[in-house]
């Protein structure tokens, strides 16, 4: 009870840098978390793995029914990737991740279809070979013009694809789990396609999250992109 007292003290104190909606959102949506556990040490735990920052996603997603959009399965131009990172995952996502792809090790994967594509993609039926345990990025990415899809994939601006508000709120809960674990315990993020990679390549979990491991200045540039979009979304 005193150590979910603690930390529900250090989540009131701490401070990320979004917007002040979505920092309180996620701020109340970790409170909710914390208190909703019956042991203190689990609730530690969750926040440090991103366990508690992808449920509040998840829950904002569930709540969301956009229309007009022209995703399918089969659509994978989203699943392209610039740069060799693909996007900020937790370690609970990465462990999962990881988990499902490790069995199909020595698979054609996504890169036969497109060089920068997910490795966690079939490359034949271009849908998503860890589906069930594709991270936040991935769940909130959504488009109402493919063809803007497929520009954006070349490296084009093209208005259409964007990301939905629980990934905002997702990202400024890992920044506040972060803060409020601050000098206790280690809030880590993770590159997407560095994992799936590494999944799909036969390496252990271990040597996947330690090559995919993000500097923490990552999160915080990945947080100031988001301040941007929802900005410029408003
Ligand atoms: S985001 Fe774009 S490429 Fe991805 S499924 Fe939706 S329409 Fe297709
Ligand atoms: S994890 Fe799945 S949905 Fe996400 S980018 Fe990779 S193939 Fe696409």
């Amino acid at each position: 009870m005193s150590k979910v007292m603690t930390l529900a003290d250090r989540l009131q104190k701490a401070r990320v840098a979004s917007t002040p909606e979505v920092s309180d959102r996620a701020k109340r949506g970790l409170a909710a978390y914390v208190g909703a556990q019956a042991q203190g040490m689990q609730a530690i735990a969750d926040l440090a793995d991103g366990t508690a920052a992808t449920a509040i996603g998840q829950l904002g997603l569930s709540a969301m029914s956009p229309t007009g959009l022209d995703c399918a399965s089969g659509c994978a131009f989203c699943c392209i990737l610039s740069g060799d990172d693909g996007g900020t995952i937790t370690e609970s996502e990465a462990v999962a991740l990881h988990s499902t792809l490790a069995p199909l090790v020595g698979q054609r994967d996504g890169r036969a279809w497109h060089p920068k594509a997910c490795p966690s993609l079939d490359p034949e039926t271009r849908t998503c070979r860890a589906y069930d345990a594709r991270p936040m990025i991935c769940r909130a990415y959504v488009s109402t013009d493919v063809t803007a899809c497929e520009a954006v994939s070349n490296g084009q601006v093209a208005p259409g694809p964007g990301t939905l508000g629980p990934y905002h709120t997702y990202l400024a809960a890992i920044g506040l789990s972060r803060a409020a674990l601050k000098g206790t315990k280690r809030v880590a993020t993770y590159a997407l396609s560095r994992v799936a990679a590494a999944a799909v390549e036969g390496k252990s979990l271990d040597d996947a999250l330690t090559a995919a491991r993000h500097k923490p200045a990552e999160l915080d540039a990945e947080l100031k992109r988001s301040k941007r979009d929802i900005s410029r979304a408003s």
